[in-house]
């Protein structure tokens, strides 16, 4: 085993070896940027082909690796001698799991985004398929004692064991049980505690392969049979048009909500289909509904949808059908981006503005910029599609890397909502005290529920008081591991930490100073339900966050219930803002609009912008006109102005404006650098030098390095966080300065780096 560096293996120069290779450059899912040596036995070389996965030897123990070509024989070491390369162990799998064209876009990504080519391969596979041994069933866990019981003993437990009291809590809401992994998920913990409480007879473990799939029952909803209006015609007339070419091209498609953007997609993706070509319909994973995938289940038979819910085995059989292209569609969210269809048409990716489509761990991929990478090497479209488009991709049209198409009215039924800002300044004044719900929002509500329709209420922030504060020394109750102050879940009897996820009993009195009681600040959307119980006490309601919703099928019954009017309002986080599409809504709120106005990042106002418009969107789309209510402090801020006016142009124009005046994305090109450590002297001291490194790759005039400074939250899980930001001229800087920080060791002397190349998130 040697290492060679990554950009020296030659890739793609060779289909099926014509003399077999004696050595091979195998790729691991280490963060190591080289490729490693190593030799081929006799019987195993006829089976290597770029993208298969082998065991090889690695240190101690053995790892599956990615055979990504031949290699030249190890060079001798420095004193002379000769350097045995270790053998490859076996072939795993029966064949290439990745096809040339992916380990291509592998390298890309490794190249871009500073991570190793091996990480990147592994990350083109999901989880399942990479198993050796797929599992059919899927771990499910259930009560094994009554729901009232169980919620005692979380009570009793919280203190000692708050991680078995949130399993319980959240498997009593759960009649049926829950995935083993989408359990933990909610209850924030690993195995251990599921384990436990199994041991002790609280809970039952069990296999289950059956009815798991949410997307098999959908009916195929028939195609609408509409006819397109002239902007309509247009747009599919420019994709259709670039498809029939058969060279690369990408377009933003610029749509208001309820525009008819999903027929023109089902157009784009029936004509790629028509010339035997496929299509990769990315979305955001809470916008992956049933509904979704049975729109376009009614326009194609052969949809394939990549989901979380899947079993090993299930996703390793579609794997290999999609390889095989007996997909015409792939839908899912931003790993989709790496299905191996075999003659790509077209990638649409739908809300293209969202944040998750950014992968948060390594490596960090935006899946949109992969989508035009891969677009470009296949000779297919790229469409990206939103009512609200990033920055990024307007700039991208302005300057006429993306073409523009718009659909400026709604399509058939309905009309853009009106509008009201509410300063809960004045209403505060008003009604003598601060509130939640603003009249002018009641009494909206009220017309509406006495006319059968339906509200959709939003409140981006979970929980029932963002902090507590003591009256008597001025504290607030802090995560004693992060630097950020405690939400109280008042059902659950709690204090959480919503970045760590550590949990305590609600303190009688406070930690710091013994004083008594602690007052509740702020707010959620817990109390949010308490409060719209209490004026509409007849209410039918639910509450949509990530306490409530734990798995699909929870998600799945709220909607459906919602649908069929058995519910007047919905409420809840971000959650609700996207794409849902009910004819009932006529009322939409917006609780309080200030929450992410206050976030210190430079991309609050498009955010903010963007979920007022995205949730206003959800009001008014049958012919029952929608009223939407924004309550804010800050009544005069202009993304909340620009949206309440529906005016887009207007405010991606100042915005821009603004961005190109301080210097930040679109109009300069981000890395940043965060450092971790135990103490935030070392954090400092690191994170400086990281800092002073990248500002010698920097040529004059190409950009500049800020920091090094504390992280806006300054300790997440006892590690103290301190980053520097490179702005970069453009993108050859941004490449030198990401190279130049791939140099630094990933861990070093207990402090560790993490390079983010266009940052989504700035906290
Ligand atoms: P978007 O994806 O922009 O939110 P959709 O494609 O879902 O919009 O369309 C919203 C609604 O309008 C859907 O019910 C759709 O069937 C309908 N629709 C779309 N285009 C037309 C049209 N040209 N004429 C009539 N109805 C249309
Ligand atoms: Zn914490």
């Amino acid at each position: 085993m040697n290492a060679v560096p990554i950009e020296t293996v030659p890739i793609e120069s060779h289909g099926v070896n014509a003399v077999p290779a004696r050595f091979a450059s195998v790729c691991l899912p280490v963060p190591v940027r080289t490729a490693f040596t190593y030799s081929v036995p006799e019987g195993l070389a006829a089976g290597l082909v770029p993208g298969r996965r082998v065991r090889v030897p690695f240190g101690p123990r053995t790892m599956a690796g990615w055979y990504v070509g031949p290699a030249d024989p190890p060079e001798p070491a420095d004193d002379g001698r000769r350097v045995e390369a270790k053998e490859i162990v076996a072939l795993l799998d029966d064949g290439p799991l990745l096809p040339p064209e992916l380990v291509g876009l592998a390298r890309w990504i490794a190249d871009v985004y500073a991570c190793s080519w091996g990480e990147a391969l592994s990350a083109c596979v999901p989880g399942g398929v990479k198993s050796e041994t797929a599992e059919a069933t899927v771990n499910r866990a259930r009560l094994a004692i009554p729901a009232d019981e169980a919620l005692q003993m979380a009570a009793t437990m919280l203190e000692k064991h708050p991680k078995r009291a949130r399993v319980l809590r959240v498997l009593a809401q759960h009649a049926d049980g829950l995935a083993v992994r989408d359990l933990e998920k909610a209850a924030l913990c690993g195995p251990s505690p599921v384990e436990t409480l199994a041991k002790k007879g609280l809970l039952a473990l069990e296999k289950s392969g059956l009815g798991l799939d949410p997307f098999d029952g959908a009916e195929p909803e028939p195609p609408a049979g509409v006819s397109l209006t002239a902007e309509q015609e247009h747009a599919l007339g420019a994709v259709t048009a670039a498809l029939d070419r058969g060279a690369s091209a990408g377009f933003l498609l610029h749509g208001v909500t309820g525009s008819g953007k999903t027929e023109i997609y089902l157009r784009g993706i029936r004509r790629a289909v028509d010339a035997g070509r496929q299509a990769i319909v990315l979305v955001p994973e809470i916008a992956l509904t049933p509904q979704t995938v049975a729109r376009f289940r009614g326009w194609f038979p052969r949809v394939a949808v990549l989901h979380s819910a899947l079993t090993d085995a299930e996703r390793r059989r579609q794997w290999k059908e999609i390889r095989a292209g007996r997909a015409d569609v792939v839908i899912g969210p931003r790993s989709a981006v790496f299905a191996p269809v075999p003659r790509l048409g077209l990638v649409v990716v739908d809300e293209e503005h969202e944040p998750s489509f950014k992968q948060q761990g390594t490596p960090r991929y935006h899946a949109v910029d992969v989508a035009a990478e891969r677009t470009r090497r296949a000779g297919a479209v790229l469409l990206l599609g939103s009512a609200t488009p990033s920055l990024e991709s307007r700039h991208a049209a302005d300057e006429g890397r993306l073409a523009l198409l718009r659909l400026r009215s709604r399509a058939g039924a309905g009309t853009m909502p009106r509008v009201e800002i509410v300063d809960m300044v004045e209403e505060a004044h008003a009604v003598r005290r601060v509130t939640l719900l603003s009249r002018r929002l009641v009494q909206l509500m009220d017309q509406a529920f006495r006319g059968g329709k339906q509200a959709l209420l939003l409140l981006n922030r979970r929980g029932f008081a963002s902090a507590m504060f003591c009256g008597r020394c001025g504290g607030t109750l802090r995560c004693g591991r992060c630097s950020i102050a405690m939400t109280l879940h008042r059902s659950h009897g709690s204090v959480l930490c919503h970045h760590c996820g550590d949990e305590r009993p609600v303190p009688s009195s406070c930690p710091e100073c013994g004083g008594p009681g602690l007052t509740r600040l702020g707010t959620g959307t817990e109390r949010l339900e308490e409060t719209v119980r209490a004026v509409f006490p007849a209410v039918r309601l639910a509450r949509m966050d990530s306490d409530s919703m734990h798995d699909r099928a929870d998600y799945e019954r709220v909607l459906g219930a919602f649908g069929r009017g058995e519910l007047d309002v919905i409420l809840g986080t971000q959650m609700i803002a996207k794409g849902l599409h009910f004819p009932g809504v006529t009322v939409v709120g917006v609780v309080s609009a200030d929450l992410g106005l206050q976030v210190p990042d430079f991309r609050a106002s498009e955010r903010t912008y963007q979920l007022v418009a995205q949730v206003s969107g959800r009001a008014g789309r049958a012919e029952a006109p929608g009223r939407v209510v924004v309550q804010t402090l800050q009544p005069k801020h202009p993304a909340l102005l620009r949206a309440a006016a529906h005016d887009d142009d207007g405010f991606a124009r100042d915005e821009l404006a603004e961005r190109l005046k301080v210097g930040w994305p679109p109009f300069v090109k981000l890395v940043r650098a965060v450092v971790t450590a135990r103490t935030d002297e070392a954090a400092r001291a690191r994170c400086a030098e990281v800092a002073d490194g990248v500002r010698e790759a920097i040529p004059p005039g190409g950009g500049s390095v800020l920091g090094p400074s504390p992280c806006a939250v300054r300790k997440v899980r006892d590690r103290c966080r301190w980053h520097a930001v490179v702005k970069a001229a453009d993108s050859a800087v941004q490449h030198a300065a990401t190279l130049r920080l791939a140099r630094f060791a990933h861990r070093a002397g207990g402090t560790e780096l993490t390079i983010d190349v266009d940052p989504v998130e700035m906290t």
